[in-house]
C-alpha cells in the first residue's frame, strides 16, 4: 500500500503529461491543410515567464509540442521594428526597419496570405490593434513606410481575403483621398461590421470586422475581455468552411504596449488574452487534424528581466523601446516539428509555404 501510494503521484504526473503532448491533432504523418499563425506583439520569453508565474493555471502555450528560437533582425537594424519583422515573418525576405510588404530595394514582396489566397485557400486576419498596423499590415500591403496607413487600408481590395478583425475604421472612413473604404468593401460583398453583436449571428460569407476608431482599448482599460477570443473562433468557424484550408494570422498586439510603457500589469493581462487564443486554436487543432499551430513574436519589448527579489522575483524592464534578443517559436499540430532549432524569423513562413505546398 505504501509503495502504490508512494507511486501515484508519479503515474498521475504521467498521465497528465501524456495527455498534454500528444493530442490527436498532432500526428505528423497527416498533409497540414490549415496553418494559424499567432503572434504576440513584442511577447518575449519572460513576457510569458511572467505570465507563468502569476498564474494559478498553467498557460495553454505550455502545452506546445516543439519550441525554437528566431533570430529577429532587419537589414538595417541589429534591433528591429515590427514592421520589418513583420515583413520578415510574412514574406520570408528581410527588410529595412519601417518597410511593409517590399524588400530592402522598394521591391514589392509576396506574403504567405497572398500566396494562400491565390491558391485557393480562405485567408484571415485579425488584431487587437489597427488592422492597417504594421504587424497584420505586412500580409497583406506593399508600402514604403508603416506610417502609409490609408494605402495600407486600400490594400485589402488587391487580395480576396476572407474575414479581417480588428481596430483602424477611421483609415477606412475618414481619408484624405475622401473615399469611403467601408462602402466599397459593401459593394464588394463583404459584411461590415463595427461591433461583437453583429459579429456574432454571421455565419458564412466574407467579413470586414472594423471594430474601432483606432486601435482597441487596452485590457486594463476595458476592452471587452472577450474580444479577441470571439473573433478569433468566429473567424476560425468562416475560414474552415473551406473544403480546401486556410491561412489565418491572429496577433495578439498590445503586449508590446505593455513593454513600452514598462507597466507589467499590462504585459500580464495582454498575454493571458493572447493565451485564451493559443488554448482555442490548439483545441481546433485536436479536433481538426491537418491543422498546423505556430505561435511566436515578432521581437521583444521591454528588455524585460525576472530578478530575484528576496524569495520572489521582481519585474525590471531596462529599456522603453525594443531589444535584440532571440524570440521563441512554439509550435503545435501537423507538422509542428518543423520549428525547433534556431533560425531566422524569415525561416518561419518558408517553411510554413513548403508545408502548405505554396
Ligand atoms: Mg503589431
Ligand atoms: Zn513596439
Amino acid at each position: 500500500m505504501k509503495k502504490i501510494l508512494f507511486f501515484l503521484p508519479l503515474l498521475l504526473g504521467m498521465a497528465a503529461c501524456q495527455e498534454g503532448k500528444q493530442p490527436q491533432g498532432a500526428h505528423s504523418d497527416v498533409p497540414v491543410k490549415n496553418v494559424i499563425y499567432l503572434i504576440g506583439d513584442g511577447m518575449g520569453l519572460a513576457h510569458l515567464n511572467a505570465a507563468m508565474i502569476e498564474s494559478e493555471e498553467p498557460m495553454a502555450l505550455e502545452r506546445a509540442q516543439y519550441v525554437g528560437l528566431q533570430k529577429t533582425t532587419c537589414t538595417t537594424n541589429k534591433v528591429t521594428d515590427s514592421a520589418a519583422s513583420g515583413t520578415a515573418l510574412a514574406t520570408g525576405t528581410k527588410t529595412y526597419y519601417g518597410a511593409i510588404g517590399v524588400g530592402p530595394d522598394t521591391a514589392r514582396l509576396t506574403s504567405i496570405l497572398e500566396k494562400a489566397a491565390a491558391n485557393g485557400l480562405a485567408t484571415g486576419l485579425v488584431a487587437t490593434y489597427r488592422i492597417t498596423d504594421a504587424t497584420p499590415a505586412a500580409f497583406i500591403a506593399h508600402v514604403k513606410h508603416r506610417s502609409e496607413e490609408e494605402e495600407i487600408a486600400a490594400a485589402f481590395f488587391e487580395t480576396p481575403i476572407d474575414v479581417f478583425i480588428g481596430g483602424g475604421r477611421a483609415r477606412f472612413e475618414q481619408r484624405e483621398d475622401g473615399r469611403n473604404l467601408s462602402q466599397e468593401l459593401k459593394e464588394k460583398g463583404y459584411q461590415v461590421v463595427y461591433t461583437m453583436e453583429d459579429l456574432a449571428p454571421i455565419q458564412s460569407g466574407k467579413i470586414a470586422g472594423l471594430m474601432h476608431e483606432g486601435h482597441l482599448p487596452r485590457i486594463i482599460n476595458g476592452r471587452d475581455p472577450d474580444y479577441l477570443l470571439d473573433a478569433s473562433l468566429k473567424t476560425l468557424d468562416i475560414l474552415s468552411q473551406n473544403d480546401k484550408g486556410f491561412f489565418v494570422m491572429i496577433e495578439g498586439s498590445q503586449i508590446d504596449g505593455g513593454g513600452h510603457a514598462n507597466n507589467i500589469e499590462e504585459v500580464i493581462t495582454e498575454t493571458y488574452d493572447f493565451d485564451k487564443v493559443v488554448k482555442a486554436t490548439f483545441d481546433f487543432a485536436d479536433a481538426n487534424p491537418g491543422t498546423l499551430v505556430v505561435v511566436t513574436a515578432d521581437h521583444e519589448t521591454g528588455g524585460l528581466t525576472l530578478p530575484a527579489q528576496g524569495a520572489g522575483v521582481r519585474y525590471h524592464f531596462s529599456t522603453g523601446g525594443h531589444t535584440g534578443v532571440m524570440v521563441p517559436i512554439y509550435s503545435y499540430g501537423a507538422g509542428a516539428e518543423n520549428f525547433t532549432g534556431i533560425m531566422e524569423n524569415t525561416e518561419i513562413p518558408i517553411r510554413m509555404m513548403e508545408l502548405l505546398g505554396l
